[in-house]
């Protein structure tokens, strides 16, 4: 979605998303309600994020922990049924933090992790549902565990007992993402896990087309982060 095509008030650009979501959903003969909008808020002020709580949305995406720390505790009191993420890479050492405060991963990508986190889930006694980022498109420097080392990392992660959600991954950007959706869908199958964490402001309807059950939305809600 282009900027220009973005609403002014949050409300009209969450009704926008969900009617896109919809129609994505009525193509693909899915309901929607089997795909969740998770409203990634990293960057934006409380009193950005606030407007979309109060016209219904529930489960929102940010990338730090700190910022999260800072921003979400006090919105959280706005509604009791609010759903947190973490989208963003995690380091080990705020597995804890991270722990205490989402109540979903969508960045498991190394076994050092792994043991971090259930680590952090023994001495919160809590457990988070996880995803396993993989790094879809086999790119340098980006997150994710590389394809080839998926198997390991999930078998590690069902030793420890992490629960795990399913599959989460950022296609390469700036080239048609449907072929990197395609084999997401396929790599979940083949592992038995029902979830699908893809698809983001420029090709959530692709992704929901591909099997997409939680996609990450932030610039199509909030606008264009400064
Ligand atoms: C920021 C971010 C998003 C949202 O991206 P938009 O293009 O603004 O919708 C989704 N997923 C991850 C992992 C992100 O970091």
């Amino acid at each position: 979605m282009t900027q220009s095509a973005i609403a002014n008030d949050p409300a009209t650009r969450l009704a926008d998303v969900n009617s896109e979501i919809a129609k994505a959903c009525k193509i693909s003969r899915r309901k929607p309600e089997d795909v969740t909008l998770i409203a990634v808020s990293k960057t934006h002020p409380a009193e950005e994020i606030a407007p979309l709580i109060a016209a219904g949305q529930r489960v929102f995406g940010e990338n730090r922990v700190q910022e999260a720390q800072d921003k979400w505790p006090a919105l959280r009191e706005q509604a009791s049924d609010i759903e947190l993420h973490l989208v963003g890479q995690l380091q080990s050492n705020k597995a804890d933090e991270a722990v205490a405060l989402f109540d979903c991963i969508h960045s498991l990508d190394r076994p050092s992790l792994v043991k971090a986190l259930a680590k952090a889930f023994d001495k919160a006694g809590r457990q988070v549902p996880c995803f396993v980022q993989v790094n879809i498109g086999d790119e340098e420097q980006k997150g994710g565990c590389a394809i080839a080392n998926l198997p390991a990392l999930l078998e590690a992660a069902r030793d420890a007992g992490i629960p795990l959600a399913g599959l989460m991954c950022v296609p390469p950007f700036g080239i048609e993402p449907a072929p990197y959706f395609a084999l997401m869908a396929k790599l979940a199958d083949d592992h038995g896990l029902d979830g699908r964490s893809m698809g983001m402001s420029g090709d959530y309807p692709t992704a929901i087309m591909l099997g997409a059950t939680h996609i990450r939305v932030g610039t199509a809600l909030f606008g264009e982060r400064g």
